[in-house]
């Protein structure tokens, strides 16, 4: 285990792993959106830590990515899933982006191309799946296909109903694949979801990230709830677990997700690979040359 600095062991009381795991007793409704589960420091102290840890983070990456370039198949898929403005954007940009981008596998699903509607809904999802030694990072993800696809009947339900097994056995196979799978569901509240949607009306350098359809789903947040808790109730394994995440204060949900990679690369416990050439040979040479 890499050793945890001071200042993150005083400010966490209860790791993020083990404080925001999902449940059987994992009620959406019941979400504090504006809580910190786990963190006692401020805002502050989340930034300071945020760039301390993303040290950790970005050199337990360079040690998976070596790993990859050695043969070793083992990689991590981080799933994000969220109601827009939750922050999956903001999540890839300040998390993701504190680690090398040759090591990250990036894959966006938004509404699917004729093509992928001609395929099963996992396919496209199995295309973008990270290679070895990679972070695979999915914003929104097959669980779209029994969220969205719920909510507005896109397909009956005897259709998406057996999607739950379907997408554990899914999920089962890349686990025993050698892939970890990191699922994380960030969740903000109502009011700070209109504060976040008219500050992209008000501002032009936001009015890329709108769209009017945000609107028309806030209309439907108890059956997106509902569908959330189906999800949790039918997807939360022990070997792909959900983790809830209060997404009102970025610099909480940031931090949060920074220390489940963290634990997620430390549970694969790398080594640096073994030279594939006689190091003491090498020297040689090199001196010779
Ligand atoms: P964004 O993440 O803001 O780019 O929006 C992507 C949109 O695509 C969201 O409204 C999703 O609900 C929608 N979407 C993603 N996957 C599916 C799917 N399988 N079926 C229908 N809509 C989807
Ligand atoms: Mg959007």
């Amino acid at each position: 285990m890499a050793k945890h600095s001071k200042k993150s062991t005083n400010l966490w009381s209860t790791p993020a792993a083990q404080v925001l795991r999902a449940t059987d007793d994992t009620r959406v409704e019941e979400i504090d959106f504006s809580l910190t589960p786990g963190f006692d420091g401020t805002k502050a102290d989340a930034q300071e830590l945020l760039a301390e840890r993303g040290q950790v983070l970005s050199a337990l990456q360079e040690k998976l990515y070596a790993n990859g370039r050695s043969g070793d198949l083992r990689s991590i898929l981080l799933v994000l899933q969220g109601m827009d403005t939750a922050g999956k954007g903001g999540m890839v940009r300040h998390v993701i982006g504190l680690v090398d981008p040759q090591g990250v596998d990036l894959a966006s699903f938004g509404v699917p191309t004729k093509e992928e509607r001609e395929h099963h809904y996992l396919w496209r999802i199995r295309n973008e799946l990270p290679g070895g030694g990679k972070i695979g990072v999915f914003d929104r993800s097959h669980y779209e296909d029994v969220l969205v696809v719920a909510v507005h009947d896109l397909v009956p339900r005897q259709v998406w109903e057996p999607r739950f097994d379907e997408i554990n056995a899914f999920e089962k196979e890349l686990v025993d694949e050698g892939t970890l799978v990191v699922k994380v569901a960030l969740f903000v509240s109502p009011e700070e979801q209109r504060t976040r949607l008219q500050e992209r009306l008000d501002r032009p350098d936001k009015y890329w990230k709108y769209n009017p359809g945000d609107v028309t789903e806030r209309g439907f947040l108890p059956q997106y709830r509902l569908a959330y808790q189906r999800i949790l109730d039918r997807t939360n394994t022990d070997y792909a677990p959900w983790h809830v995440i209060p997404a009102d204060r970025k610099w909480y949900s940031r931090l949060a997700v920074t220390e489940l990679l963290i634990d997620a690369l430390e549970r694969l416990d790398l080594d640096w690979p073994a030279a594939d050439f006689d190091v003491e040979v090498e020297k040689q040479r090199l001196a010779n040359s």
